[in-house]
């Protein structure tokens, strides 16, 4: 399946000069949705994860069913003041704007094994934040996945030493 063909670009959103990459026509087709989760699933397959943490909102898109595919748990990064538990907070540059996120500060024992999913990884600051949470939790990252890579913005350069795996690359 060639899975790009399903992503819709729409230039000028959210701001002018950006080409967004809306998944949402992937999403709405069940039978390409099943299949891009599944073959992320098999990139990963080989990692022992115990569990995958993704950032709101599209992050819970790819990461819930990821989760349910691998059999393993889902623990969401969230904006601040979403969570109702305790929390710990770290601020993060967007590749437009800024924002802060946060995890509740028992989502993640000392040790366990993270893989963190979002739908796109652009510049990689929100995947670093994210890395920063589930670390400062004792958590031991393992990976990043995701369902689109704008691979000429370079953001798997500051995932050091990380599996970094997509699926759909421009
Ligand atoms: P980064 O932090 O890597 O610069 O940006 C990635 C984050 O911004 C992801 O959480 C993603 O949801 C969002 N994002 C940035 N550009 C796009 C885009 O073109 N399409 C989609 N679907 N999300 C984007």
């Amino acid at each position: 399946m060639n899975f790009k063909d399903y992503v819709r670009v729409i230039p000028d959103f959210p701001q002018p000069g950006i080409r967004f990459k809306d998944i949402t026509t992937l999403l709405k087709d069940g039978p390409a949705y099943r299949a891009a989760i599944d073959e992320i699933r098999k990139l990963v397959a080989h990692h022992q994860i115990d569990l995958i943490a993704g950032p709101e909102a599209r992050g819970f898109v790819i990461g819930a069913p990821l989760a349910y595919a691998l059999g393993v748990g889902f623990v969401p990064i969230r904006k601040s003041g979403k969570l109702p538990g305790e929390t710990i907070e770290a601020d993060y540059a967007l590749e437009y704007g800024k924002d802060k996120l946060s995890m509740h500060k028992d989502a993640i024992a000392p040790g366990q094994k993270v893989l963190i999913a979002d739908d796109l990884l652009a510049t990689g600051g929100t995947i670093q934040t994210s890395i920063n949470l589930v670390r400062q939790l004792g958590g031991d990252v393992i990976g990043a996945a995701f369902l689109i890579e704008l691979s000429y913005l370079q953001g798997r350069d500051k995932l050091d030493g990380l599996d970094v795996v997509s699926l759909i690359q421009y």
